[in-house]
């Protein structure tokens, strides 16, 4: 199976990253996943703006326009199968090792096509657990750093849960890997855009679905009490799509299974892949 690396289509195996790379020695990159759905990445140019953003954060220029990353995916997408795109961009291999940004250091450009395992807690929804985020200030930027999302990742499962749901001054920001809706007296919420999240393209699509269909939906802060109150949580993800959260810190939420809305943006969700298909 080919993946594409640094100009050249070449099998996984044989892809080859120096160690002296950023990304190895710092954690000094961006990433992307973006869903392929019928052979056609989903929301592409959503995806490519993030990483437009995710580079300016980091101030790294993007090594190829919006047409050039459209031909270098091309060969690595599967006719009519329902796969991801992995994208990843670091500030390449610098002959010393040092902080500051090298001087005439080409970025390694590496990305492949993997097969979407169907998620196993789609159709009953997932426990998850609540905790400090303990994540820096640039939770906007797609960075390859995720030491800290793996630690509170790692903490929800030894807990029995699915994803962790992360709190910051009191307020939800987000998913170890996922972006949090609550539903809050009928109306479904979502923390607005800010550095201490990153802006999922699943989370603009279920918001865009919601307001088409006269779904009552708002951006805005969700607290930690009003979670707790909530009649119903999900996460959502590229990769797993929208789950719904059945128990929060051991508490059943609503009435322990995905509940009316969350049944409805998820078929209003499904019917929109197909209708790209
Ligand atoms: N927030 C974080 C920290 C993530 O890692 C992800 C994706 O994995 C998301 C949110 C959801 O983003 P998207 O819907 O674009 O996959």
């Amino acid at each position: 199976k080919a993946v594409y690396l640094n100009g050249s289509y070449l099998p996984l195996q044989e892809a080859k990253v120096s160690v002296l790379d950023r990304g190895f020695l710092f954690g000094d990159g961006v990433y992307e996943v973006i869903p392929v759905y019928y052979g056609k990445p989903f929301r592409l140019d959503s995806h490519l703006q993030r990483l437009d953003n995710s580079l300016a954060a980091i101030r790294l220029p993007n090594p190829h326009s919006r047409s050039e990353w459209r031909d270098i995916f091309a060969p690595l997408v599967a006719a009519d199968k329902n796969q991801y795109l992995y994208l990843q961009i670091t500030r390449g291999a610098a002959e010393k090792r040092d902080h500051a940004f090298p001087e005439n250091t080409a970025p390694t450009v590496f990305a492949m096509c993997a097969d979407i395992v169907p998620f196993a807690g789609t159709q009953d929804g997932i426990a998850a657990v609540t905790m400090d985020d303990s994540r820096w200030r640039l939770c906007h930027a797609k960075t390859i750093t995720l030491l800290a999302n793996i630690l509170h990742r790692q903490a929800a499962v030894d807990q029995g849960g699915g994803e962790a749901i992360l709190i910051k001054d009191g307020n939800v920001t987000e998913g170890a890997a996922s972006n949090v809706f609550a539903v809050l007296d009928g109306v479904l919420v979502t923390p607005g855009p800010s550095p201490a999240l990153l802006s999922g393209i699943t989370r603009e699509v279920i918001l865009e679905l919601a307001q088409k269909n006269a779904i009552p939906c708002r951006e805005s802060a969700i607290s930690a009490a009003e979670l707790n109150s909530a009649s119903e949580i999900w996460v959502t993800s590229s990769i797993r799509e929208l789950i719904a959260v059945v128990e929060l810190d051991g508490a059943v939420v609503g009435d322990g299974k995905p509940g009316p809305l969350w049944q409805t943006l998820n078929s209003l969700f499904q019917a929109y892949k197909q209708s790209l298909s």
